[in-house]
């Protein structure tokens, strides 16, 4: 039996980065989807609206383990790292101290306390037992722009969006069919309705994420996470910081759900609470957007029924993971002969 050829479907980071990964094995990977967007043309999705933070240090072991892996590749290929369009500020993650353990096995990574984090970075009424995790090496990334360079290098594209998902084969909307050995759904936010219209089951949601680029006069904040009040930022360019709340808003249709309002003004109160010295003044609207949200959360493959998998389920999180995922997705992909029906070639 030859390699399979594979449909990817879905143009964002996951899929690119999935269909290259593929190609790189030998197998035929044929990606499918609009480049740069979603499926109805001219709206951001996911990896467009992205952030970009990206660590090793996670809470959940699995997601750290692919969170190092990742970084690790981004440190080991300098190529890879510009055309990710990467900036090393650090990265600070504030927890409570009953998980910092999980930072020991993160190389480089400095566990400090309380007090230290409030005098090297200026936060405030931090709860009482806060622990900081500080990365040096860890910053953040541009993904649409690792997007744009990976699928440059790709040769098998088609930009028309599917219409219909099938087991082995997926109709495009100009009415064409496309015939696969697999078929991977790495459509985002639109892959549970994708699914639902071809019948197919799925535990999968969708989840509103926002944020807002801020004005201040604080030029050396690293990228952050404090989960003990949710904020989370990183610098965005001279006097520029990005700031964040997560949202509660789940089962949003993609691609840009209407902002929240209250939302950004919980940030700029809890902001102004945690750092006294940042005053963020906003610049511009929030960036709206959505993602696919999976239990257990993370980009992964998954096997959803006959030929067809996904690999979604990002969770507000896969810019930092999608390196080490796609690798892991492409060869448990090459190695499920018993899913592959027709042989190829
Ligand atoms: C606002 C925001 C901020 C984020 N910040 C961070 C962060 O700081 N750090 C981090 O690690 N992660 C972050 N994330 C998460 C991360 O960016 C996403 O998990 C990741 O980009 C998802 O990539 P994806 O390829 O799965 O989905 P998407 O980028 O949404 O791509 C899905 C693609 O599928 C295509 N598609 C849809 N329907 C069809 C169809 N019918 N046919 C063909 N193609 C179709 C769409 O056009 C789209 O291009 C953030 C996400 C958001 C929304």
């Amino acid at each position: 039996m030859g390699e399979p050829r594979v449909l990817v479907v879905g143009a964002g980071l996951a899929g690119v980065l999935l269909a290259r990964r593929l190609r790189d094995a030998g197998a035929e990977a044929v990606l499918v989807g609009p480049h740069g967007g979603g499926p109805g043309g001219g709206h951001a999705d996911a990896t467009a609206a992205s952030g970009g933070l990206a660590r090793a240090f996670e809470p959940d072991p699995a997601a750290r383990a692919l969170a190092t892996a990742s970084l690790a590749e981004l440190w080991d290929d300098p190529a890879l790292a510009a055309a990710a369009g990467w900036r090393a500020t650090g990265s600070l993650y504030l927890l409570d101290a009953v998980d910092a353990g999980a930072a020991a096995g993160v190389a480089g990574a400095e566990v400090l306390t309380r007090d230290e984090v409030s005098r090297r970075f200026g936060f405030d009424r931090l709860p009482d037992g806060t622990v900081g995790v500080w990365e040096r090496r860890a910053g953040h990334l541009d993904p649409d722009r690792l997007r744009r360079s990976v699928l440059r290098g790709l040769d098998r594209t088609e930009t028309t969006p599917v219409a219909r998902l099938g087991d082995g084969a997926v109709d495009l909307r100009d009415g064409r069919r496309l015939t696969g050995d697999l078929v991977v759904v790495a459509a985002g936010a639109w892959t549970p309705g994708l699914l639902r219209a071809a019948g197919l089951p799925s535990t999968l949601r969708t989840k509103h994420i926002q944020y807002a680029h801020h004005r201040t006069g604080r030029a050396d904040l690293p990228c952050f996470v404090d989960e003990t009040s949710g904020l989370y930022g990183r610098p965005a360019g001279p006097g520029r910081v990005l700031l964040g709340l997560p949202s509660d808003r789940w089962d949003v249709d993609p691609p840009a759900p209407a902002p929240d309002t209250g939302l950004a003004a919980r940030v700029r109160a809890v902001a102004a609470r945690r750092l006294p010295g940042l005053d963020p003044r906003p610049d511009g609207p929030p960036v709206s957007a959505v993602d696919c949200y999976s239990d257990p959360p993370g980009l992964a493959l998954r096997a959803v029924a006959g030929a067809v998998h996904t690999f979604t389920g990002g969770s507000g999180g896969a810019a930092k993971t999608v390196l080490a995922a796609s690798r892991l997705a492409a060869t448990a992909l090459l190695n499920s002969r018993s899913a592959i029906r027709v042989p190829h070639g």
